[in-house]
C-alpha cells in the first residue's frame, strides 16, 4: 500500500511507500542522481513520467541540497532535498524517522527527520529555503509514517538534550518511561517557521508489519518517500 498526498493548490504530489510489495534491493537505490526512466518507475512504483530521481546520503544533519542543473552530484550528503524542476522526483529512505514532504507554488522539498536533524534546525532551514524560491503562499507540509510516541521510548542524554531545547512539550510518559513524539517536535518547528501542516499519515512504523522499523527489527530495510511537481503530469493526462 501507498499513502499519497496531493498538494492540490500547488500541483505537487508526495508518495510514501511501504514494503508491500517489497521494495527493490538496496543496490538499485543509488545515492545521487538517477536518470533511467525504467529504474525510476520500478523503484518508485509511480506511473508518472519523471526524468530524474535524486536521493541523498542521509546523515542526521541540517544540510539542504538544492537539486538543479548546476548541482554537484558528487557530494549529495544531505537530509533534505529541494527542487523547482518539474521532471525530478526527490527521494528519502526512513525506518522510524519521519519523512516530511513540503510544497509551495514554485518548488518541493523532502526531509528525513530524526531527533538530531530536528534539533539541528533541519525543518526550519528547509522551510526557509523553500520560501526563498516560492512566489508566495504558505509552505505546506505532509508528515509521513514514522514511529509513534507510544512506541518510541527516549531516555538518557539524548532526552536531556531534547528537553534542553524544547522543554517537555513533546515528551509523553508511558509505563513510567519517557517517550518522545517526533511529529510534535516537527509541528512545533513548522509552526515557528510560519509553515502549515496539512496532512499526517498517522501510521506507525513500529506497529505496522508493512513498514520497516529499526527499533523493532534493527533492520537495514527502509521505506521510500518521494515528492515531485505533478501539475504538468495532470495536464498531460487530460
Ligand atoms: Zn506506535
Amino acid at each position: 500500500m501507498v499513502w499519497r498526498y496531493e498538494f492540490a493548490d500547488y500541483g505537487a504530489t508526495a508518495v510514501f511507500l511501504d514494503s508491500s510489495p517489497p521494495a527493490p534491493p538496496r543496490e538499485v537505490w543509488p545515492v545521487g542522481r538517477s536518470s533511467s526512466t525504467e529504474l525510476i518507475r520500478t523503484v518508485t512504483r509511480l506511473e508518472f513520467d519523471l526524468d530524474e530521481m535524486v536521493r541523498p546520503y542521509q546523515f542526521h544533519s541540517d544540510r539542504v541540497f538544492v537539486v538543479d542543473r548546476d548541482s554537484d552530484y558528487s557530494d549529495v550528503r544531505a537530509d533534505a532535498l529541494l527542487t523547482e524542476d518539474r521532471q525530478t522526483a526527490l527521494c528519502i529512505l526512513t525506518a522510524d524517522c519521519v519523512p516530511v514532504a513540503l510544497a509551495t507554488d514554485a518548488a518541493v522539498a523532502i526531509a528525513h527527520c530524526g531527533w538530531r536533524g530536528i534539533l539541528s534546525g533541519l525543518v526550519s532551514k528547509t522551510v526557509h529555503t523553500l520560501r526563498n524560491v516560492a512566489r508566495g503562499g504558505d509552505v505546506k507540509v505532509a508528515i509521513g509514517p514514522h514511529i509513534c510516541a507510544d512506541c518510541y521510548e527516549f531516555e538518557g542524554d539524548s532526552a536531556a538534550t531534547v528537553r534542553g531545547r524544547f522543554g517537555g512539550v513533546a515528551f509523553r510518559t508511558v509505563d513510567n518511561r519517557q517517550h518522545l513524539d517526533l511529529s510534535e517536535l516537527i509541528k512545533l518547528e513548522v509552526e515557528r517557521s510560519g509553515a502549515v501542516v496539512v496532512a499526517e499519515s498517522g501510521a506507525c512504523t513500529f506497529e505496522s508489519s508493512n513498514l520497516s522499523s529499526f527499533r523493532r527489527d534493527a533492520t537495514l530495510e527502509r521505506q521510500a518517500s518521494f515528492v515531485f511537481r505533478s501539475d504538468h503530469q495532470r495536464r498531460g493526462q487530460e
